[in-house]
């Protein structure tokens, strides 16, 4: 039987998840049931009457910093009912965190609850990522205007990974998975404006195109990411 996982999002916007969580892979795999994903208003976390989620930064400075106490509140209530057996993890999206990289993908992908806290305005107030927070995650090194983009990159790469959602084999040979980029794809039509397919991918002989597509695996991380073959290429 087929895990599921439970992915708890808090944001101030949360209005900016339904359009991509509502098509393709997640919406697909969220069907199975093997993945259920809650979306939560920082703002009803609030206590004021205004609902506010910042304030000004103690010590002066430009912007608006988000206030502490609704994302406590937050997490508290959605760790309410969760047994102390289902492995839990709090991730903040900072462009301070740890880059994102398909392995670190997969080790989320096995967590059986994710609670991820999307920062707006100049960020989050450092008591979240001191004492909330179990690790920050950065999707690249540029500044985004939310977390929430980055939220929906770390649900989208990590909901194709959890058992069941996609075949195996398409996994195996996908960039990152072996070490290597993927081989080059082709689909119909055979001839495009005097553009080809290689002649091997319609010989039918499978042995001989397995051996192409590595070669071209190979090949392809040598000329763009050498980085990602760490010493293995000389062997
Ligand atoms: N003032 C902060 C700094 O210089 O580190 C940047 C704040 S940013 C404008 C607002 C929020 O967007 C952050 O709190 C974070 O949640 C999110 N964010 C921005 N860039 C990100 C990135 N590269 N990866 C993940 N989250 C990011």
């Amino acid at each position: 039987m087929c895990r599921s996982v439970l992915i708890d999002i808090v944001s101030a916007f949360p209005e900016m998840f339904q359009s991509v969580f509502g098509e393709s892979m997640i919406k697909r795999t969220v069907g199975k049931g093997l993945v259920t994903i809650r979306i939560h208003d920082l703002r009803d976390y609030t206590a004021d009457r205004h609902r506010q989620v910042d304030d000004c930064p103690f010590g002066g400075g430009p912007g608006m910093v988000m206030k502490p106490e609704p994302f406590f509140e937050a997490v508290e209530a959605v760790r309410q009912g969760k047994t102390g057996a289902m492995e839990s993890r709090v991730l903040l999206m900072s462009p301070q965190g740890s880059t994102l990289t398909q392995a670190k993908v997969r080790e989320l992908s096995r967590i059986d609850h994710l609670v991820i806290l999307c920062g707006h305005y100049e960020g989050v107030d450092e008591r979240v990522r001191l004492y909330l927070a179990d690790e920050e995650i950065s999707i690249g090194d540029y500044v985004l205007t939310g977390g929430e983009l980055a939220a929906m990159v770390v649900v989208d790469s990590l909901v194709r990974l959890v058992p069941g959602a996609l075949r195996v084999s398409s996994l195996e040979e996908e960039s990152f998975s072996r070490g290597l980029l993927e081989y080059p794809q082709y689909t119909r039509p055979r001839e495009y404006r005097g553009m080809g397919v290689p002649e091997i991918l319609l010989s039918g002989d499978h042995e001989r195109i397995r051996r192409w597509r590595e070669q071209r695996a190979l090949q392809k991380t040598r000329e763009r990411r050498p980085d990602l073959l760490g010493g293995q290429d000389e062997k």
